[in-house]
């Protein structure tokens, strides 16, 4: 991830600043690569979770959301290959002690072996530490991602379990149970948006690599012969989620399939929907074909036969999975990167975030003119409290109506209402919109309506 202007650092400044997004355990010198969301954060966090299940569950009528535990049966994680297989290359630098993913180095190519976690060198590229410049040692070492805990109370008898690696092995598990309940006519997915843990090696990518971050997964049922059919119409659906949703522009989009030598070997098919954050395109989600493999994975480990009895063709088969499985953080930080504008007003430099108003933490922000006149801000907060029961809304009165503007253009907001001493004579406000800055009237008993209009 190469840096645009120092884009990223604006970012993380303004995140911090303005309550989105903090460092975790900031007061003990930090944690690395684990970050906490603010208020604000929690908010748009919040919207990206809602949409894709809107989006994703509720306008659908085959996917069906679930929300599993972190904790699983250290079986599962087995049976999935993730016990020896979720490994990455790691160098370590002997100067600066740094460490560093080799196939993420400068003109290294590298291949893992899916059953053993092995990688081998294909292509050895450069020695020099990209940080303090010292040179490396070429020793691939494989470094297992997965994070372990222990369960029981007992010392002596307590026993390694994993934290999830990835969201979405439960719904594999709950396929049994989700069969056998739910009368779902088939192809169905199951969705669920749940942590994830991951031992990472790259640090310094704010939340682009974090060590617990939210997956947004979706993992669709379907006859073998279907899944090819499927598998582009959910590519097509995911991409345009990005777009149409959060706003992300098509330009700094694309579709990434992966090499022969990336591609793990039971995947039909496999291609990342990756984001332009800065110079480089990177991974925003993995739409992957990925055969009867995990069912069957699950089944021989478990001893259970993960199939399906279609009534109509009278065939039992074991389902194929089409995977959708995207990063909240991820698309948190795209949707950032995408809005974030500066542009000088006079000699004063405005930010301010073009956000969708669907996804801004605040729909609107409410203020009295000066705070210190009862009658106006009596007036406010009767609009407020009234707002309140709609959207997420914001009251300020500190500072001048400038200073307050600037807040709310920095965290997205998309319309700011001014309670004046207009508004004691004929009950109207001014509505200000933050991309264009201009103000309009309207009357009290108008501001739900404008708002919920513009939302559609
Ligand atoms: P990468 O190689 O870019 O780290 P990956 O191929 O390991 O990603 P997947 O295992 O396919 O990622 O996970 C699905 C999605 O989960 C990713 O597309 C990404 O949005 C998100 N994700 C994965 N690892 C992280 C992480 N460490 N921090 C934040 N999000 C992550």
């Amino acid at each position: 991830m190469t840096k645009n202007n120092d884009l990223m650092e604006k970012i993380v400044s303004l995140c911090k600043r303005r309550g989105f997004v903090y460092p975790s355990s900031e007061i003990y010198g930090g944690f690395a690569n684990v970050y906490d969301f603010g208020p604000l954060g929690s908010l748009l966090a919040k919207n990206i979770r809602d949409i894709w299940i809107k989006k994703m569950v509720q306008e659908r009528d085959d996917v069906y959301l679930i929300d599993g535990s972190i904790l699983m049966h250290p079986k599962a994680w087995e049976a999935s290959g993730h016990t020896v297989a979720f490994t990455d290359p790691l160098i370590q630098c002997p100067a600066c002690k740094k460490r560093f993913r080799a196939d993420k180095l400068e003109g290294w190519q590298l291949k893992k072996d899916n059953q053993t976690g092995r990688w081998e060198v294909i292509k050895q590229g450069s020695l020099v530490c990209p940080d303090c410049k010292a040179n490396l040692i070429p020793t691939v070492k494989e470094f297992n991602l997965l994070m372990t805990t222990e369960v029981g109370s007992i010392a002596g008898e307590k026993s390694k379990v994993y934290l999830k690696g990835e969201s979405c092995q439960n719904i594999y598990l709950n396929f049994l149970p989700f069969r056998d309940t739910m009368t779902a006519k088939f192809p169905f997915g199951m969705a669920q948006i749940g942590k994830a843990f991951r031992n990472e090696i790259t640090l310094g990518k704010f939340l682009f690599k974090v060590r617990e971050f939210e997956q947004m997964d979706i993992e669709y049922f379907c006859a073998p012969e279907e899944s090819d059919k499927l598998y582009e119409e959910w590519k097509q659906t995911r991409f345009n989620w990005y777009i149409k949703e959060m706003g992300l522009s098509k330009e700094r989009l694309h579709w990434r399939q992966h090499s022969p030598e990336e591609r793990i070997f039971y995947a039909k098919d496999a291609w990342d929907i990756e984001y332009k954050f800065f110079n480089d395109f990177e991974e925003l989600e993995g739409v992957h074909n990925r055969s009867d493999y995990d069912l069957k994975q699950q089944g021989k480990f478990s001893g259970k036969t993960l199939d399906y009895f279609d009534p109509t063709s009278k065939k039992r088969f074991i389902p194929y999975i089409i995977e959708c499985s995207g990063g909240l953080q991820r698309t948190f930080f795209a949707v950032l990167v995408e809005s974030y504008r500066e542009e000088m007003i006079k000699d004063e430099k405005r930010i301010f975030l073009k956000i969708k108003p669907s996804l801004a933490p605040y729909k609107a922000a409410v203020f009295p003119l000066v705070a210190n006149k009862p009658k106006l801000t009596d007036k406010a907060k009767n609009i407020f409290n009234s707002l309140k029961s709609e959207f997420m809304v914001a009251w300020d009165d500190i500072g001048n109506i400038g200073k307050r503007y600037r807040r709310q253009d920095e965290i997205g907001t998309p319309w700011c209402i001014t309670v004046d001493y207009q508004t004691l004579e004929d009950n109207t406000v001014t509505i200000r919109d933050r991309d264009t800055m201009k103000q309009e009237r309207f009357k009290i008993d108008e501001i739900i309506e404008y708002i919920k209009e513009k939302l559609k």
